[in-house]
C-alpha cells in the first residue's frame, strides 16, 4: 500500500522507520517529514493541518493510507476531510479529537459514564473561579481549556499559588480539580470505532532537569513498558476507563478511530485518568516503535478501516528505553544550528536507533534545528541493559550545544534493585 505519514517530529521518524520494515508498505510519503525520516521516506513540503493540501496530495500520489502523528492536523479536521474523500485514515476526526483539544469536553464524558477521573468543576469567570477554590483541598490543579502543548497547567501547591494561577489565566474556559496522588504512567490502546485493544504501556520524563526539577517540557525521555502498570492494572484501566471511553463516542455518533493515549494516575483507588491525547506520544513513540511485532502497516490499516477485531497488536515482551538529546536552552528558546555528528556511530551500538526530533541538513552536515533534536532508542532483554545500551550510545554522540538527562529510567531502576 501507498502511505502518507504527517508529522516532522522525533514519533514520525520512529512511526516511519517501523513503517519501512513493514511488507505491505510499497511507497512511503512524509509530510513535512525531516531528515531523519527522509532515511525512510520520500518527504513532501505541504502543511500537515491543511486538510485541502493533504487530501489532494493523499488523491495525487494514490494513497491508500494516512498516519496522522500529531495532533493540529486531528484538530483541525484533516482525518475528517480525508475520509470525506474516501482515503483510510489512521487518527480520529476533529469530533473525537476533542478528547485531546477540550479538558472540558473529557470532565465532562468521563462524568457522564462514570469514568475515574478527579474531581472538577468547569469556570468560565475568575470570580467563579475564585469562589469554586472553596470546594478544593490543597494541592489542587488548574487547567486552562484548550490545547496548551503542557503549559497551561498549574499544580498549585498553596491557596495563594491557586489564586495567583487563576487571575493570571484570565477569563476564560477553566477545569479546577482535585489534585490525585500517585505515579503517572500511559497506556496506549488502539481503537477502531468500536473495538479497542491495549497496545502499550510507557512512562516518560516530562521535566527538564534531573530528579524530575526545572520547568516541564514535551519529555526528556521515555521507557517501554512500564511494569509500574502491572496487567492487572493495565486491564483495569482498559475496562473502566478506555472500553467506556470508546462506546461513549460511537453512541455519540463520533467514533474514535486511532490511538488513544490514556495519561494515568496510579491511585490508591486504581487508575484514574488525568488526561487524553489522541496520537501516540513523544518520546514514547520513540520507545514503543521497536517493540512492534508483525506487519504494522497492516494494524494500522486495520485500525483505520474497522478491522480490528480480526488480529491483536503484538509487541515484543523485551525492553526499550529512550533519551532525548535537547538543544542547550530547551524548553525555552533552544540554540539553533549546533552542529551534530557521530550518530551513525552511536547506531552501532547494538540495538539502538537515534530518531531524529528536530535536525536540519545544512551543507551538506546534520544541525540542530528545534528544543528536542534526538531520540535515542535502544532495545535489550531487559529494562537495565536498554537504559545501559542507550547511555552508551548517546555518549558516542557528539552535540557540543545539546544536553540530555542522564536518569531516564529511575524510578524503574530503583524498584528494579530494591
Ligand atoms: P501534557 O499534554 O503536556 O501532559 P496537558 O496540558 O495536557 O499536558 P495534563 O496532562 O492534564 O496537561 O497535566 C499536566 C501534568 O500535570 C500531568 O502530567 C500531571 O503531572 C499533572 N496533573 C494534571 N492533573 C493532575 C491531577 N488531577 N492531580 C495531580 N497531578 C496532575
Amino acid at each position: 500500500m501507498n502511505i502518507l505519514l504527517l508529522g516532522s517530529g522525533g514519533r514520525e521518524d520512529a512511526l516511519a522507520w517501523r513503517l519501512r520494515q513493514s511488507p505491505a508498505c510499497e511507497t512511503l510519503i512524509a509530510a513535512p517529514g525531516n531528515p531523519g525520516i527522509a532515511r525512510w521516506a520520500e518527504c513532501a513540503r505541504i502543511d500537515p493541518a491543511d486538510p485541502k493540501a493533504v487530501a489532494d496530495l493523499a488523491a495525487d500520489r494514490a494513497v491508500d493510507l494516512v498516519v496522522i502523528g500529531p495532533e493540529a492536523p486531528l484538530v483541525a479536521g484533516v482525518g475528517d476531510a480525508l475520509r470525506a474523500a474516501g482515503i483510510a485514515v489512521f487518527g480520529p476526526n476533529a469530533a473525537a479529537a476533542q478528547l485531546e483539544g477540550s479538558k472540558g469536553f473529557t470532565k465532562d464524558l468521563c462524568e457522564a459514564n462514570g469514568i475515574p477521573t478527579a474531581g472538577y468543576v468547569r469556570t468560565e469567570r475568575v470570580t467563579d473561579a475564585l469562589e469554586a477554590l472553596d470546594r478544593f483541598d490543597i494541592p489542587v490543579v488548574i487547567k486552562a481549556d484548550g490545547l496548551a502543548a503542557g503549559k497551561g497547567v498549574t499544580v498549585a501547591m498553596t491557596r495563594a499559588e491557586a489564586e495567583d494561577a487563576v487571575r493570571a489565566a484570565g477569563d476564560g474556559p477553566l477545569v479546577i480539580e482535585e489534585f490525585l496522588e500517585g505515579e503517572e504512567a500511559s497506556l496506549f490502546a488502539l481503537v477502531d470505532g468500536t473495538t479497542a485493544v491495549s497496545f502499550a504501556t510507557a512512562q516518560d520524563h516530562k521535566r527538564v532537569g534531573e530528579g524530575d526539577t526545572g520547568p516541564n517540557t514535551g519529555g526528556m525521555g521515555a521507557y517501554s513498558p512500564a511494569p509500574v502498570l502491572t496487567a492487572a492494572l493495565e486491564q483495569r484501566a482498559m475496562d473502566e476507563i478506555i472500553l467506556p471511553t470508546a462506546r461513549a463516542l460511537a453512541d455519540r455518533g463520533t467514533p474514535f478511530s486511532g490511538v488513544l493515549y490514556a495519561g494515568l494516575m496510579l491511585t490508591a483507588e486504581g487508575p484514574k485518568l488525568i488526561e487524553y491525547n489522541v496520537r501516540f506520544g513523544d518520546p514514547e513513540c520513540e520507545a514503543i516503535m521497536p517493540r512492534v511485532e508483525g506487519d504494522f502497516a497492516e494494524l494500522l490499516m486495520a485500525v483505520a478501516s474497522g478491522r480490528l477485531a480480526d488480529g491483536r497488536p503484538v509487541l515484543s515482551d523485551r525492553s526499550t528505553v529512550t533519551v532525548i538529546l535537547a538543544a542547550r536552552g530547551y524548553p525555552g528558546t533552544p540554540a539553533g544550528g549546533g552542529a551534530i555528528r557521530a550518530t551513525q556511530v552511536a547506531e552501532q551500538v547494538e540495538g539502538v536507533t537515534v530518531f531524529h526530533a528536530g535536525t536540519a541538513e545544512r551543507d551538506g552536515s546534520l544541525v540542530a534545528s528545534g528544543g528536542r533534536v534526538l531520540a535515542v532508542t535502544a532495545i535489550a532483554d531487559n529494562f537495565a541493559d536498554a537504559r545501559a545500551r542507550a547511555y552508551r550510545a548517546v555518549d558516542q554522540i557528539d552535540f557540543a550545544d545539546g544536553f540530555h538527562r542522564r536518569d531516564i529510567g529511575w524510578r524503574e531502576l530503583e524498584r528494579q534493585s530494591a
